[in-house]
């Protein structure tokens, strides 16, 4: 591993000034519970001249859950306190359900919210020392022709790599807003519109400036009758990343249903909004056959390569699931 320099700023302010004003690899880079950012550094992926330790900033960690179930999330609130926290689970329990699906309880308390909706893919080229794809400055993808099993089945191109973040198809699925401060200013961008395709930028997954810290997410009150669930699909029973996740909510009015959400995770470069496959279940009474009609239309416009072809069935799955554990 490379050296580094440590700042510890002790105010957010501190902590913007510090950070570059663009995404180059030697740039500063926010360190939270570096459950990856060190691994992205062991990696060589970057080579950050500063860590700007987020830590030391106050007021980044609490958890709000209001009167009628809208809750706050600071930055620095830890995967492992969100995942037992039961006032979030009580309001919105995806949110519980996803951070508890995530890694193990060793990193789940040092993972932070903030860190987690930020990470970098986890592609296995992407990751490999000795690797320059399209993400690191080079011009070539090697999951589109080379070994594709974890690659994007929806939305990929030129790079299909699959967001890793469990955390962030939820934060689309109940409309949450993030909060970002930077050099700037303070901006809200709303989750759906902060996570960003390979057409759009390579060197980040989202619309995040380099110099600005995302501070909180904001999550409104669920709609009145609302019941929303993540069912995620992984390779080993124990700690892994999403094959297939579905974040999914559901109203249900006169015995059918009145409102749907669908985002799926670990097919697409981003959380990836399924408009087809809440189509599919407006409606319809809550039963298999639209559950299935779902599964279907999510999958409708998937290009598999030659390895991924099994995350159509996948998709299907966690989303007959999750609606099945919703009725
Ligand atoms: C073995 C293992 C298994 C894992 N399994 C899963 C899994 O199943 N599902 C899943 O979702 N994740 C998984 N992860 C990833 C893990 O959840 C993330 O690494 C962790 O949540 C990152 O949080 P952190 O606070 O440690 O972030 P850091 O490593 O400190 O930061 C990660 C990135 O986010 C940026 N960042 C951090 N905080 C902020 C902020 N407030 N504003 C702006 N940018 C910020 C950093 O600059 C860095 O680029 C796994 C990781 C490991 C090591």
């Amino acid at each position: 591993m490379r050296s580094f320099e440590v700042k510890s700023p002790r105010t957010l302010r501190e902590a913007v000034l510090a950070l570059p004003d663009d995404h180059g690899p030697t740039g500063a880079r926010l360190i939270a519970g570096g459950q990856d950012l060190l691994t992205v550094l062991k990696d060589d992926i970057e080579q950050p001249s500063t860590l700007v330790r987020l830590r030391g900033v106050p007021d980044l960690g609490q958890i709000v859950v209001g009167k009628d179930g809208a809750v706050e999330l600071g930055a620095l609130v830890t995967l492992q306190d969100l995942a037992d926290h039961i006032g979030v689970f009580e309001a919105q329990p995806a949110l519980c359900e996803a951070a508890t699906s995530i890694a193990s309880a060793q990193i789940r308390s040092q993972a932070t919210v903030g860190g987690n909706l930020n990470q970098r893919p986890r592609c296995p080229y992407y990751r490999h020392p000795a690797v320059v794809c399209f993400k690191k400055g080079g011009n070539t993808c090697l999951a589109e022709f080379g070994f594709s099993k974890y690659a994007a089945i929806l939305g990929g191109g030129p790079s299909y790599f699959v967001h890793p973040s469990d955390l962030a198809p939820v934060m689309l699925a109940l409309d949450a807003t993030f909060h970002l401060v930077g050099k700037g200013g303070a901006r809200a961008v709303k989750a759906r519109e902060y996570y960003v395709l390979t057409d759009v930028a390579l060197d980040t997954e989202s619309v995040r400036r380099a110099d600005e810290v995302l501070t909180k997410v904001t999550i409104p009150a669920p709609p009145r009758g609302m019941r929303t669930t993540y069912n995620k699909f992984k390779e080993r029973a124990s700690f892994d990343f999403a094959l297939a996740a579905a974040a999914v909510g559901v109203r249900i009015d006169g015995g059918k249903i009145a409102e749907a959400r669908v985002v799926l995770g670990g097919v697409a470069p981003k959380p990836w909004h399924s408009p087809e496959a809440e189509a599919a279940l407006v409606g319809q009474p809550m039963a298999a056959e639209a559950w299935r009609a779902a599964g279907a239309a999510a999958v409708k416009d998937a290009s598999p390569l030659e390895h991924n072809g099994y995350k159509i069935h996948l998709v299907k799955g966690v989303l007959y699931r999750a609606l099945e554990s919703l009725a």
